[in-house]
């Protein structure tokens, strides 16, 4: 079985078929997903997903593309959601320096450091969203010994990497290490322990080849599993096993 550590299914793209999509996972290999929201709306709208569907539990958080719309109140509203019984995560939260017109830096560093210290409070692992912000990420990280938590998308360095497993940090990867263009995911892929390796989609978002473009879904993880398994030279039946062991372990399931 699969599980889905990543996915938006709660976004307009899965309007039409959202419903017999997530009802028919589990008959298609995928036994598990985590649905994360990205503001206060998503958050709530993965809670009723994680609530209608036994294989689906929710993260709640705020994106720090939406770091500009949001602040110190807004976190009590995102611990309700976090003490609900199926929340795993605070989460997706983290650093965005990719959009010129995205929030100050020093307001997204103030959001996700609130965010962590929830985590810390609630006992819960963290969803990290790192893009182009490496250096800030790790320093942020860092400041709060004891966080537990998974770089999802995992796009640093090696070097970042080995730092981050030293911490006790986990990694998921999606449809973007299927990509030619993706020169560092085969290294990274390689150097870590078996233990810290989860697989996602981030669905809708990052398709993998062949599906490069199109609407996402956990039904095209095993693109994913069989990239993950090729770059450590293993079979992907040990990545499907390996990675489902490793999110339930890492989300408490
Ligand atoms: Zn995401």
């Amino acid at each position: 079985m699969y599980f889905d550590t990543h996915a938006h299914y709660e976004d307009s793209r899965f309007d039409g078929d959202r419903e017999e999509l997530l009802a028919g996972l589990p008959g298609r290999g995928v036994g598990l997903a985590v649905d994360c929201g990205s503001d206060i709306p998503s958050s709530l709208a993965a809670r009723d997903l994680a609530l209608r569907f036994a294989h689906v539990y929710f993260a709640a958080g705020i994106h720090p593309e939406s770091a500009g719309e949001y602040g110190e109140e807004d976190i009590y509203k995102v611990e309700m959601l976090c003490r609900e019984e199926k929340a795993v995560a605070v989460g997706e939260i983290g650093l965005d320096y990719y959009y010129d017109d995205a929030a100050p830096r020093e307001v997204q560093i103030r959001l996700l450091k609130d965010q962590l210290r929830l985590a810390l409070d609630l006992d819960l692992p963290v969803v990290i969203h790192d893009r182009e912000a490496h250096g800030d990420c790790l320093e942020t990280v860092k400041a709060f010994p004891g966080l537990r938590g998974v770089f999802h998308c995992y796009s640093g360095s090696a070097e970042m990497a080995a730092e981050l497993v030293k911490l006790g940090w986990m990694f998921s990867f999606g449809g973007s290490v299927t990509f030619k263009n993706n020169k560092k995911a085969p290294e990274v892929i390689a150097s870590l322990p078996a233990d810290r390796i989860m697989l996602e989609t981030d669905c809708p978002y990052l398709a993998p080849v062949p599906f490069r473009g199109k609407r996402n879904d956990s039904t095209l993880l095993p693109f994913v599993c069989e990239a993950v398994a090729r770059f450590r030279g293993v079979s992907p039946e040990e990545i499907e096993a390996l990675t489902w062991e490793n999110g339930k372990r890492f989300f408490g399931i």
